[in-house]
């Protein structure tokens, strides 16, 4: 379609496009070619989808219908689905049968059909030959759909055509031209003929450009294709600034995330993924995210919840590190210090009315309660405990005066904006301004919350949770695609991208599966489909529609590329071939690097490069002495960086509380009985004095004492579970004490948990032994109890895995003056028994051969321990910081993947850092 020629169109015209994306490209070429003209202002014609033209002329024809049907009142597609929810629920508390239905599943279902009929005019009594359950059933909720609408004076989009149809529909339009239409339903063609017999003239265009080029390749994997295709595209706007280039991927819906994060290694790699999707750029895609996708609607949402009172602790951590949340900036601080606090304590769910006496407790223990933003802090919580109790007082009010606890749809608007409100809740961060993106957003959110006081149309009033879940429901449902300048790269799905004309169109994805089969719908059976020419009637109909498409899509472009992958990905194994459309066409085969550098316009130029090793932080301050204990000497020998990020950088993780008893609780409560019981027992000769049923008697009242003091401070719910593990832990430390009676040398326990301070490398630490035991022989040994799994390579490599025994034998020996004799951890384990030592022969089991070999080895380790130890001390004061793990499964236990970029690294060398290292 010529632009001079749409500039000519005035507004007795009418255009009709198949996408709201091209609606948004004919207002801009339109807009483009008055102002080339000089005019500043100019009349234009309509350009509208079908949906937005039916609404025209629903205002046109208004008074008109309500003369020959009654007052009546179109609802929105939102609305109609919620009187289909309505009738579901109501027929799933009427049917047994009906029990495990999911209504918003089926409600959509529901109302696709419902389209689906009026568009292609399928009768309901065509369906109910069928005589199967599930139609039979649909057209039950029909019935009553139709009956509820017709009894309040409703009428939806679906049923607006066939009523436009009965009136003598006045078209306030003299020409009307449907483009870049591939399908027309018998719906609009019914309109198209009533339009004609007013005498409206009907035209249809689509683009035909001529080619100039047309290319065939072939890739290795989805990724290498995709990679290709926003290159060249990158590269023909480096080379040619006024193209316009569309890039098509016909499964987009199910990989826009993908596809997003290699553009934008493509075109914005120092940005990150929030900042590109918060501004306008040089690409765009043509399928917008559902409003909930959006991280600052996501976050509005979560505070919502917030009024319902109960709150897991997971949520309340992603809502006071949110950067939406203008309360949780302001006392950044404040907040970290408060989520880090309620995660140490294990909370799994906290009630909100208690968050201010909760901060009040984490103020007092960590005397953070001199500052006064923590006060400040403190009372803006009770001020929104206050407005939530408010809400839900007004709810108990309703309950008692009408029967339910309900407000109306606009009283849930104006709540659900001032609790957001009192948050600082925004769509942008408080050190932005905000943007035109974040502004759209802004703007729809309000059009949403509009849109749901627009719901009082068809139900009255609602409860909290039906409240929020509406309104979560909603924002699911709402595709939000910001307007922005003309981008001249386009990536979408096949069918937006029918009908816009570009300089060069690159298609993927024509492996030899696409067409996909059509998918049948729910409840109209594919026979009616099928006879009414509609694609998803059968197999052979949906795909030559399909192709039907394709011809267009490439008609609207003068050089294109084509192209499929061989498999979907590296490991798989299918081999595909290209799409029957193409088969005759010869696929060139092509490998495109994975990233975008290589042939970049900087890797092509003559500036030569100087690589540049970061790998030295900054050295730590004389003046203070490091935090963390061993754990410094632990996490600088498994990789620098760690230890740096951790101890110096202070970025730490915090484990997320889990419900029930962790791993850590069982081992905190094995770690406390055999604690107990050493303090009674002293020595081995006591043990061994006992007879079995006397010691389990013994572990029993153990059990029983830290079950009744609570001796390990748990909530109810986990003494609670506590108390249904006692025969598993009482039979766990009698299997234990077996093993303690069998070691061959006699000993005592002259130490349990003694808090010592060490020095290391002039790394100052506090450190507790978990015991040390004297044998007869007066040789000593170290004890750390384990309930997970333990290894004795972790102390005969150079680079310690687990530096803490070797450090605590150093530190002892120093304090004491005398060498230890050995270490070992307590592995307690159901049904794995053991100590795993490292120490002279005879102390833990009967010497024999392999027991010489490892008093060797202790002897070994024993003496290069001192100067292993003191180089990690001296290489973290010096602030040495190389991302050089151990190994992979160090990282797999490490949070720190984002700082480090470990993965980049490994891409980039080719293989793991540690061998390198190594
Ligand atoms: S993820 Fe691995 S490389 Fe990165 S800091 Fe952690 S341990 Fe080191």
């Amino acid at each position: 379609m010529d632009d001079n020629w749409l500039s000519k169109l005035d507004k007795t015209t009418v255009i009709v496009a198949p996408t709201r994306s091209l609606v948004t490209s004919l207002n801009e070429r339109l807009a483009r070619q008055h102002l080339a003209d000089g005019r500043s202002v100019w009349e234009a014609p309509s350009i509208l989808v079908w949906n937005d033209y039916l609404r025209a002329l629903w205002q046109t024809n208004r008074k008109q219908l309500a003369s020959t049907q009654g007052a009546l009142s179109l609802i929105s597609a939102q609305q109609s689905l919620l009187v289909w929810t309505q009738i579901i629920e109501q027929s799933r508390r009427d049917e047994q049968a009906l029990t495990l239905l999911n209504v918003q599943q089926t409600a959509r279902a529901v109302q696709r059909s419902w389209r689906l009929m009026h568009d292609w005019n399928v009768a309901p009594e065509s369906i109910a030959q069928d005589h199967v359950a599930d139609t039979e059933q649909f057209l039950v909720w029909l019935d009553d759909y139709q009956q509820k609408l017709q009894k309040r004076g409703l009428i939806d989009e679906s049923m607006l055509v066939a009523a436009l149809h009965q009136i003598d529909c006045d078209i306030p339009y003299s020409q009307m031209i449907w483009v870049s239409y591939d399908l027309i339903t018998d719906a609009q063609k019914a309109h198209l003929e009533q339009a004609k017999i007013q005498g409206i003239s009907v035209d249809y265009q689509r683009p035909t450009k001529s080619c100039r080029t047309q290319d065939f390749l072939q890739f290795p994997t989805v990724q290498n294709e995709i990679l290709s295709a926003l290159k060249t595209a990158r590269h023909r706007l480096e080379s040619s600034p006024d193209s316009h280039v569309s890039i098509v991927v016909p499964d987009l819906q199910h990989r826009q995330a993908a596809v997003e994060e290699l553009a934008r290694s493509v075109f914005y790699p120092d940005l990150s993924p929030l900042q590109v999707q918060q501004n306008s750029n040089i690409y765009r895609f043509s399928l917008g995210l559902t409003l909930h996708e959006w991280p600052a609607i996501e976050t509005a949402l979560s505070l919502l919840t917030l009024i319902k009172n109960r709150v897991s602790v997971t949520d309340l951590s992603y809502l006071l590190r949110n950067q939406f949340v203008g309360l949780c900036v302001m006392h950044r601080e404040e907040c970290r210090v408060f989520e880090r606090w309620l995660k140490r304590q294990r909370f799994h769910q906290v009630m909100f009315d208690h968050l201010p006496d909760l901060y009040a407790q984490c103020k007092a223990a960590l005397s953070v309660h001199q500052r006064p933003q923590a006060d400040l802090l403190e009372a803006q919580l009770r001020d929104l405990v206050a407005q939530r109790q408010l809400i839900q007082g007004a709810l108990a009010e309703k309950k008692q005066t009408l029967g339910y606890a309900a407000l109306e749809f606009g009283a849930w608007t104006a709540e659900f904006s001032n609790w957001l409100r009192s948050w600082g809740w925004q769509t942008s961060t408080l050190d932005q301004t905000m943007n035109s993106v974040q502004y759209q957003l802004h703007q729809r959110w309000i059009a949403l919350l509009e849109e749901f006081a627009g719901l009082a149309t068809v139900q009255h009033r609602a409860g909290l949770s039906r409240a929020l879940e509406l309104i979560q429901q909603m924002a699911r449902n709402t595709v939000f695609l910001p307007k922005s300048a003309a981008s001249p790269i386009v990536i979408s799905g096949v069918l937006e991208a029918v009908g816009h004309e570009v300089d060069l169109c690159i298609v993927t994805g024509m492996h030899q599966d696409y067409p996909p089969a059509p998918k049948a719908d729910a409840f109209i059976p594919a026979r009616l489909l099928a006879d009414s020419g509609h694609p998803s009637g059968g197999t052979r109909n949906g795909s030559q529609h399909a192709f039907q498409v394709l011809d267009h899509l490439l008609e609207c472009a003068d050089e294109r590329i084509v192209s499929f992958a061989r498999s979907a990905d590296q490991d798989s194994d299918i081999e595909m071939g290209p799409a029957a459309r193409f088969r005759d066409a010869m696929f060139v085969a092509k490998a495109a690097p994975l990233s975008i550098e290589g042939d970049s316009p900087v890797a092509q130029s003559e500036v030569e490069l100087e690589p540049f090793v970061d790998v030295q932080g900054l050295p730590w301050r004389a003046a203070l002495s490091p935090k963390g204990g061993s754990r410094i000497f632990e996490n600088q020998s498994q990789c620098a960086f760690k230890a740096y990020a951790t101890h110096q950088l202070q970025c730490q993780s915090q484990d997320d509380a889990e419900f029930g008893l962790d791993n850590l609780d069982r081992g905190n409560v094995v770690h406390h009985l055999l604690d107990k019981l050493w303090a009674q027992l002293q020595t081995q000769r006591t043990l061994n004095q006992m007879p079995v049923d006397e010691r389990a008697r013994l572990v029993a009242s153990l059990i029983e004492q830290v079950l009744e003091n609570n001796e390990l401070e748990l909530n109810a719910e986990k003494l609670q579970l506590l108390r249904l593990e006692t025969p598993r832990l009482l039979r766990l430390l009698v299997e234990w004490l077996a093993l303690e009676s069998a070691r061959p040398e006699p000993f005592s326990v002259v130490e349990r948990e003694q808090p010592r301070r060490g020095n290391i490398g002039g790394i100052a630490f506090d450190y507790i032994i978990d015991r040390v035991d004297l044998t007869d022989a007066g040789r000593s040994v170290i004890i750390d109890y384990k309930t997970g799994n333990v290894n004795r390579n972790d102390w005969l490599e150079d680079r310690l895995r687990s530096p803490q025994m070797p450090l605590y034998v150093l530190a002892l020996d120093a304090e004491k003056e005398k060498q230890t004799s050995g270490i070992a951890f307590a592995s307690v384990r159901q049904g794995d028994h053991k100590f795993v030592e490292l120490s002279e022969t005879g102390i833990f089991r009967e010497a024999k051969k392999p027991q010489n070999d490892l008093q060797q080895k202790w002897q070994e380790r024993r003496s290069v321990w001192p100067q292993l130890l003191t180089q990690l001390a001296a290489d973290f004061l010096a602030g040495q910081a190389s991302v050089n793990p151990i190994d992979e499964q160090v990282c797999n236990y490490c949070d720190l993947h984002a700082i480090c970029r470990v993965s980049q690294l490994r891409i980039a060398a080719g293989k793991l850092l540690g061998d390198a290292d190594d």
